[in-house]
């Protein structure tokens, strides 16, 4: 649509020298004209033969003006279709462009807000992580790497809910047995279990 508007402003500046031209033709066959006329107003031409070729001129010369003055409103014409092509490819342009800023607008608040989400999370986990000790949380950091993400595990009617496998009765004996504050882990996908009163045990 772009290209249709500079194509559309060429044709409006062409027609415009166009037209600037066509004028100056139309001008200078009047002067002409007028000159004659004075000639022959004054009375300076006495013979037939001369009286009859001015006046020859001059009405031939009415007939280039009036040629002339066609071209100037045919160009005049196309200059406004022209003029009515831009302004309504300007509105379109910028119609279009009026949306393209718009969908940035809500990508740049989209992503403000996701900014901020980030922030408040990451805020949130250092807050929580104060509270774990350094070599709990070394080693939470480490399975998270190693496990997709996930470094702790609920454990949930006997099932480790990282990897989904139920654990086997002897290690549910000895989580049983283990301090509340002893680590316990999955002997499946090696996460840290986290005991509730829905684990089953
Ligand atoms: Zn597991």
């Amino acid at each position: 649509m772009r290209d249709l508007l500079v194509a559309a402003q060429t044709e409006e500046s062409d027609c415009s020298r166009e037209q600037t031209k066509a004028e100056q033709d139309v001008d200078q066959v009047r002067q002409r004209a007028a000159r004659d006329q004075k000639r022959l107003d004054t009375g300076a031409v006495t013979s037939p033969k001369d009286l009859e070729n001015l006046q020859r001129e001059i009405t031939s010369l009415a007939k280039r003006q009036g040629d002339l003055e066609d071209v100037v409103l045919e160009v005049m014409e196309r200059r406004e279709s022209a003029q009515e092509r831009v302004a309504e490819l300007t509105e379109r342009v910028g119609a279009v462009q009026g949306k393209i800023d718009d969908a940035t607008a809500r990508r740049e608040a989209a992503f403000e807000g996701i900014d901020g989400d980030v922030a408040t999370a990451t805020k949130e986990r250092e807050v929580v992580s104060a509270t774990v000790p350094a070599d709990l949380l070394k080693l939470y950091d480490k399975l998270r790497g190693q496990q997709g993400g996930i470094g702790a595990a609920k454990l949930h009617q006997r099932t480790c809910q990282g990897c989904r496998q139920e654990l086997a009765i002897t290690d549910i004996n000895e989580i049983r047995a283990a301090a509340p504050d002893t680590v316990v882990r999955c002997e499946n996908c090696g996460r840290i279990l986290v005991r509730t009163s829905e684990s089953g045990l």
